[in-house]
């Protein structure tokens, strides 16, 4: 199995920048607790390990529970997923508005962001030996990446498919990316599957996984990536990291977590590394956002050594797998 790091830098201003930040949060935490005010079913089991989740602590007020063998967070409550479906539509327009954060930024994040994730595939597909296969991109529309993965001309073609249909509809079609312009043939399946944070949002993330599995070919691939909690950061901040919020991060898997889910749901791990490049960065921004912030004399001191240091620190973070950003490439058994 394959572990990347990354020479790539870029300041946490010009891809998630947490001033620009709060009012979408806000946004999406008080649309999370409208739903919650419909039937909510409470999770008991951990989706990656199935161990009885525990009690950790809230979000403004939105309980969050612990799993205490793979050390995974996720939301408690749980509404109906039509209603789930609902928000995560609702929130993914908002980040599309003139009003989030997101629409001041939208070049650095194509550049940093995106135009990363699309040379990882690029990269993994020529080492696999895979060319212009078909492409399954999981999401909830709109996506800010559909077009780039059909401006690439790298892939026969770009099926986008809803996540939530995806995972509670097995016999779900795919919806041709309205700029391929193509009609979905009769064989439903892909070579390539592609889910960019979606097992932070949907409500059953083995589901949506078992799912995609079904609509790979053998020995198809699939990249995910995902903020896990086993990352610096999280560590570190744990509930008062400002990136913790529902429906975004309804599950913030541990690292190990993920590739258990991965696992189960029938895939071999090609890759699983943590290119994160900002964990430093954003609990320096916490505690320049809350300077009362409790945190070690260790972490302290990192906060106040030189840039090269912390540069360094980063690095480690990267090979040792400890950084909160993942990426995971899995070929189906
Ligand atoms: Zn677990």
């Amino acid at each position: 199995m394959r572990s990347i790091q990354t020479s790539l830098a870029f300041p946490l201003s010009s891809v998630k920048p947490l001033e620009g930040l709060r009012q979408y949060r806000d946004f999406c935490l008080g649309a999370t607790r409208r739903v919650q005010q419909t039937a909510v079913r409470h999770r008991a089991r951990c989706a990656a390990c199935e161990s009885p989740l525990e009690a950790l602590g809230d979000v403004e007020g939105l309980d969050y529970l612990r799993c205490p063998t793979c050390s995974s967070t996720v939301l408690a409550g749980l509404p109906a997923s039509d209603e789930w479906a609902r928000l995560l539509a609702e929130v993914s327009r908002h980040r599309h508005s003139p009003q989030a954060f997101h629409a001041s930024i939208v070049n650095s994040r194509i550049e940093n962001v995106y135009a990363p994730k699309l040379e990882w595939i690029h990269s993994s597909l020529r080492l696999h030996g895979v060319r212009q296969p078909r492409l399954m991109e999981v999401a909830t529309l709109p996506s800010e990446f559909s077009p780039l993965l059909v401006k690439s001309g790298n892939f026969e073609d770009v099926l986008t498919v809803d996540e939530m249909v995806l995972a509670h509809d097995a016999g779900a079609a795919g919806i041709p990316s309205e700029a391929q312009g193509r009609r979905n043939g009769r064989d439903d399946r892909v070579r390539v599957a592609v889910l960019l944070e979606s097992l932070d949002r949907v409500d059953d993330p083995a589901a949506l996984l078992r799912a995609v599995a079904g609509r790979l070919s053998e020995g198809g691939l699939i990249f995910i990536t995902a903020l896990v909690w086993s990352g610096f950061d999280m560590a570190v901040l744990g509930l008062r990291s400002l990136y913790l919020y529902p429906p975004d991060r309804t599950n913030c898997f541990s690292l190990q977590g993920l590739e258990m889910l991965c696992d189960q749901a029938g895939f071999t791990l090609a890759e699983v590394s943590t290119p994160g490049v900002l964990d430093v960065e954003i609990v320096q921004a916490h505690v320049q956002d809350d300077p009362s912030l409790p945190l070690s004399v260790f972490e302290r001191r990192l906060l106040e050594a030189d840039g090269e240091t912390k540069e360094a620190f980063q690095s480690f973070l990267q090979e040792q797998r400890m950084s909160s950003f993942a990426r995971v490439v899995g070929r189906k058994r």
